[in-house]
């Protein structure tokens, strides 16, 4: 069975599916990786060893009974530390909900457990999700598992990490502004953000409501479609909830992509481009080319202008969201002389310095006197932004570009380094800023370890983003 975990969900499922394991021990040997990987890697805040068995037993007994529920039906996976698990410690990675655990599950992990997956425990992060390297997390650092110095990238490092190093199958992620695509870049799996509504959001710590996205790292391209046909789902309870019919995210896989006209955006090659990542992104257009499709040079000139947009209306949202942290409801509190002073020490105590850093931006932005210089100026160009790629879209069906600028940095080199640590998120949060779907695909190499490219698509051409993803995989 140890030689199964590296293996792809495609695999697994037949596995198990002709009997050749049973889920109980598929979710034995995962068990297993996670000791033996933990005190390296720290992926895992927390593992849910009986559960897990128990849904696996569960699964193996539905499968005798010959009532599978499908591809997920006894898989292995882990989720964000940001989603809520009924009756299972949430903590987002934050000393102030160290010993929360919510009162109901989030329809996303709902999904995944309705379909029969095993929930092994609840991934590392950035605390509440904010950062580009879970170099903020009050747990401890995520480590990249292909290279011990480096970072596994953020804030899904936990998730990107226990894939790569095969302590879960597939894990959910959230991804802001590039948390599910820049993590997966570093630990060389698939990341992938559907289009803003696809998949409910509700119970899902929120960090920037407008730009919230879960979305799924998983071994490859298929096993992405595969988790995609279960994740995507109208909520009525959430108000973001795109209301859809039941989609095969599989569909357009393995099919031509002759005549597909596909755009690279300069502003993305720019001067200060990486050898490497421009390497990738050069190396892929002649495969797309060879498989039949045509590549243009697009232009998207508002996107200079993302990463201050991003971070002013990132940190007003997140400062709005944060506020419900006050250790009155739920959470850690500590007792002050009244109400306010009560508010204070907990929040003084128990969040990061990260976290408090764009609270206090995010409160400025949205003062009284700022409010129109900042916010509504960025809600301005956030719509410039959103036009260039409907634009672009008009000439070309999607876009490729690098992920991120390069290698993944090594620990320490960024942290405390806020300006810097942005800097990593140049390539992905245009996409969030316009609710688009984008996928980062492991892609060529560099000093032994993978590159990585990523293709947007349209609002709502998920499974035909997935599929020019599925032409580049594997076949550089
Ligand atoms: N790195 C970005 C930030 O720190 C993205 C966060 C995210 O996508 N959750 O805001």
């Amino acid at each position: 069975v140890s030689t199964l975990i590296n293996q792809t969900i495609d695999k697994l499922s037949q596995a198990l599916e002709s009997k050749e394991i049973s889920s109980v021990e598929l979710t034995k040997a995962y068990l297993e990786q996670i000791k033996k990987m933990e005190p390296e890697i720290n992926a895992y805040i927390t593992v849910t060893e009986d559960y897990a068995l128990e849904l696996a037993r569960a699964s193996d007994e539905r499968r005798a009974r010959e009532e599978s529920k499908g591809l997920l039906d006894g898989i292995p996976f882990g989720l964000k530390d940001n989603y809520s698990v009924k009756g299972i410690r949430m903590t987002c990675a934050s000393k102030i909900l160290q010993n929360y655990v919510p009162p109901y599950t989030a329809p996303a992990a709902a999904n995944m457990l309705e379909a029969g997956a095993v929930l092994l425990g609840k991934n590392n992060q950035d605390e509440f999700a904010v950062g580009s390297s879970t170099e903020n997390s009050a747990f401890g650092k995520v480590i990249n598992p292909l290279d011990i110095t480096r970072v596994p990238g953020g804030s899904s490092g936990g998730s990107a990490a226990c894939v790569a190093a095969n302590e879960a199958v597939f894990s959910l992620g959230s991804d802001t502004g590039g948390s599910v695509r820049l993590p997966a870049s570093c630990c060389g799996v698939v990341g992938f953000k559907p289009t803003y509504g696809l998949v409910s959001r509700r119970g899902i710590a929120s960090l920037a409501t407008s730009l919230d996205q879960a979305g799924i790292l998983a071994k490859s391209v298929k096993d992405t479609a595969i988790i995609m046909n279960h994740l995507a789902s109208y909520d009525p309870y959430d108000s973001t909830s795109w209301p859809q019919s039941k989609q095969d995210y599989t569909s357009l896989l393995g099919s031509s992509i002759k005549g597909l006209r596909i755009g690279i955006p300069q502003e993305f090659l720019g001067d200060d481009i990486d050898p490497y990542a421009l390497s990738w992104v050069e190396a892929a257009k002649e495969q797309l080319i060879k498989a039949g499709a045509q590549v243009f040079t697009v232009s998207l000139p508002h996107i200079t202008c993302s990463l201050p947009c991003y971070y002013t209306i990132m940190s007003a949202e997140f400062s709005a969201n944060m506020g419900r942290y006050t250790g009155m409801r739920f959470g850690e509190r500590i007792e002050g002389e009244d109400y306010f002073s009560t508010i204070v020490n907990t929040r003084t105590e128990y969040l990061g310095p990260e976290v408090k850093t764009r609270i206090l931006y995010g409160s400025f932005i949205l003062s009284e006197k700022q409010y129109h210089t900042y916010y509504v100026q960025a809600m301005k160009i956030r719509r410039l932004i959103a036009q260039d790629f409907e634009q672009a879209f008009k000439e070309v069906d999607c876009l490729l570009t690098p992920v991120q600028n390069g290698l993944p940095f090594h620990l320490g080199s960024r942290e405390g380094d806020s300006v810097k640590m942005a800097i990593s998120d140049k390539m992905l949060v245009p996409v969030n800023l316009a609710g688009l779907p984008a996928i980062s695909v492991p892609y060529g190499q560099a000093e032994g370890l993978p590159g990585a490219v990523q293709i947007i698509g349209k609002p709502f051409a998920d499974a035909q983003t997935l599929n020019v993803a599925d032409v580049l995989e594997g076949r550089e």
